[in-house]
């Protein structure tokens, strides 16, 4: 196994589109590292550089200390699964996995070594001997994976594989495809536009907009300390609540609507000092809102940490309670904050979140049912 560098990476197709804008990420030796973002951000586009299916416009692609921009896809030693798995219809499991060791000429005993040995790590030993079509989705999305990795390769790249399953499916498979990962140990890049699937897979994340990379973390920092509003409103669902609010000027406390939250010592941070006494958005997390947004008035409701509002929707969802409310006096996002927040580089002030986002009002509030 290696680590893979994407360093200062660039693509503009023939067209002049430009998909992927100053990429760089390290792929650590053995690490999950999952590429989100919305669609048309440059996700795919990106991975097809690192497999050699898409030349690379500038930068560098480094597998270990080897460069690898010139090397044909057959050449870098790379595996990658798709959505749909292509497996061979009329061949058995067995023929399948093998497949890519018979095209290298591996010598039939140690094939058959190697087919029994991952065919176990995937669970599908007992199955060697079905074709395809006696399988079922999560199944045959596992022999796509032992089918990839059979034949050891330095990296992993899987591009959005589960997006065939139904929900179930796909959660069942995520965990499979994390245990799978972490047992062999293998360097994966994973593509997806599910932040979900993004947040439980990943050892680090890397979130894409409009080509650029937005940040690349852990998913606890990238949820506990998004680096923009694109970031803090693309994970968590429903997604964290921006409001217009001003920050006091002892930087202590911040005004919301009519209402006035005093910040905790652990919610200050040194870089906020420069936005005492001014206007900024303020973020809240449905789910750290709980106590406040229901307070009863007396027990529950901490001081000068009560948001006050009033309730137009209740969503049951069974384990939670989702409420929806108008915060008394709360001010909608002035466009330009969006704008500037969001701004993906300095050459790119463009808005594209819809209007009705920006005029939202209502905050969400998720509650122990
Ligand atoms: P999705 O989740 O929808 O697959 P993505 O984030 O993977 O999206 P890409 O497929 O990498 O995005 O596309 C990035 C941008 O490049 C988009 O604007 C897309 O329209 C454009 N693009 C992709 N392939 C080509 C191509 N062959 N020629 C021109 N533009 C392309």
């Amino acid at each position: 196994m290696a680590s893979v560098t994407i360093a200062d990476v660039e693509k503009v197709y023939a067209d002049g589109t430009h998909a992927v804008k100053d990429l760089s990420i390290d792929v650590a030796d053995g690490e999950l590292l999952v590429l989100v973002g919305p669609s048309g951000c440059g996700k795919t586009t990106a991975l097809r550089m690192v497999a050699g299916l898409e030349e690379i416009s500038g930068g560098t692609i480094s597998i270990g200390d080897q460069v690898i921009n010139h090397l044909d896809p057959g050449e870098r030693d790379i595996a990658m699964v798709f959505q749909s798995y292509a497996l061979y219809p009329h061949m058995s499991i067995y023929d399948n996995i093998a497949f890519p060791l018979k095209l290298a000429k591996v010598p039939k005993a140690e094939r058959d070594e190697k087919v029994r040995r991952i065919s176990k790590v995937v669970g599908l030993d007992e199955h060697l001997g079905r074709k395809p079509r006696q399988l079922s989705g999560g199944q045959r999305q596992r022999v796509a994976m032992a089918r990839a990795i059979v034949r050891e390769p330095q990296a992993f790249l899987m591009d959005e594989p589960l997006s065939n399953l139904d929900a179930k499916l796909r959660v069942q498979m995520r965990a499979g495809i994390a245990e799978l990962q972490r047992e062999l140990g293998v360097t994966t890049l994973y593509v997806t536009h599910d932040q979900v699937e993004a947040m439980t897979l990943g050892d680090r994340v890397a979130v894409m907009r409009k080509g650029y990379l937005q940040q690349l973390a852990p998913p606890e920092e990238i949820y506990r300390r998004p680096a923009n509003m694109f970031v803090a409103s693309f994970t968590g669902s429903p997604p964290m609540n921006l409001m217009a609010g001003r920050l006091g000027d002892d930087g202590a406390t911040l005004a919301v609507g009519d209402c006035e939250l005093r910040l905790a010592e652990s919610e200050r941070r040194p870089q906020h000092a420069r936005f005492a006494g001014r206007d900024v958005v303020v973020g809240i997390r449905p789910e750290r809102t709980a106590d406040a947004a229901l307070g009863d008035g007396g027990g529950a409701a901490a001081a000068g940490r009560t948001l006050r509002g009033v309730v137009a929707v209740r969503e049951a969802l069974g384990s939670d309670v989702l409420v929806y409310f108008h915060l008394d006096g709360l001010r909608a996002l002035p466009k330009a904050t969006w704008a500037h927040a969001n701004d993906v580089a300095p050459d790119e002030v463009e808005r594209e979140v819809g209007e009705e986002e920006l005029d939202r009002v209502a905050v969400v509030a998720r509650l122990g049912a």
